[in-house]
């Protein structure tokens, strides 16, 4: 079965791996400098096995920090609370859209969305920055399976110093009443759950924990309560792939996040963690490679939820 599924990730990997359309992402430096031929893959199953392809470099996590912050903060203030700062709908816009602060709606669409995540990182950016260094170790340390956890320091100074957008919807929000605290802190925070850096077997190993009822697959720790998981996977599924979500869903079938660094990683519930990277970015801002892997593997492997329907 494993020596299957290695053999249908390699076949995946050399479909996609022609693919040289697209662009890294432009607007951070550090992310506009990396050689845009990077390519690797990696699977972590349920049970811890461990399979991969393509020279494992380090990328930062990006947006696919927000189902983790999302899911922390439904198990830390309860889903009352959250749900007061942010609402589960998708918008068919993209990621770093004005759209919800000009709704007028006091919440924005759903956590996968910039505005979203900075509401949610407001909730958490409380206290003193070492606090919120300790608060991010301890959050994303525990789906890593190991402490401290690494910042890509440079870019995380190129979010801050380049985050114009970013700082105008946070500043827009707060003058609508929409973040708890410091507009600052909530963006300092947000800033470095992106800038965190980590390769495809570290990220196949944290799908592998979605995957696995929240159960870490390797330290066998529970670093999430079902309720919140079914709750998390379920905002991935309908707003994970920016404006390409109903597409992503329509071809490939289960709840994946992507970020623009290049990565994406899909949850296949029971089964694996799948962690896909390379930076080219096609106009979604979902990577070229990683797209087109993620639907042959669906495909030949059957993974997509209604397959079995
Ligand atoms: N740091 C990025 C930003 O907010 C994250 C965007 C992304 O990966 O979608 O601009």
């Amino acid at each position: 079965m494993l020596q299957e599924l290695q053999e249908h990730l390699e076949w995946a990997f050399a479909q996609a791996e022609p693919l040289k359309h697209g662009k890294n992402a432009g607007y951070i430096p550090a992310l506009a400098e990396v050689d845009p031929e990077r390519f690797s893959a990696c699977i972590c199953t349920t049970s811890g096995e461990i399979i991969r392809v393509g020279e494992d470099n380090p990328f930062t996590l990006q947006s696919m920090s927000k189902p983790f912050l999302y899911a922390e903060a439904l198990a830390t203030f309860g889903i009352e609370t959250v749900h007061q700062h942010v609402a589960v709908e998708p918008t068919g816009k993209p990621f770093d859209a004005l759209i919800d602060v000009q709704s007028g709606s006091k919440r924005p669409h759903n956590p996968m969305i910039n505005a979203g995540a900075i509401a949610i990182a407001s909730l958490f950016a409380q206290g003193s920055e070492r606090d919120q260094v300790r608060r991010l170790d301890h959050l994303f340390g525990r789906y890593l399976g190991r402490t401290p956890i690494q910042f890509n320091t440079r870019v995380y100074l190129n979010e801050r110093d380049t985050a114009f957008g970013n700082r105008a919807l946070a500043h827009l929000m707060n003058h609508f009443g929409m973040l708890g605290g410091s507009v600052e802190a909530a963006l300092d925070f947000y800033f470095k759950a992106c800038s965190l850096q980590l390769n495809c077997r570290d990220l196949s190993v944290m799908a592998a924990t979605l995957a696995n009822g929240g159960r870490h697959p390797l330290t066998g720790r529970r670093v999430l309560p079902g309720r919140y998981l079914r709750d998390t996977l379920t905002v991935q599924a309908t707003c994970g792939l920016y404006d390409y979500s109903g597409r992503f869903w329509f071809d490939v079938g289960v709840p994946a996040k992507s970020g623009v660094s290049g990565g994406i990683f899909a949850v296949v519930p029971g089964k694996m963690g799948i962690a896909v990277y390379a930076p080219r970015l096609d106009e979604n801002g979902n990577s070229v490679r990683g797209l087109s892997l993620l639907k042959s593997l669906s495909q030949k492997c059957r993974f997509h939820v209604f397959d079995h329907a």
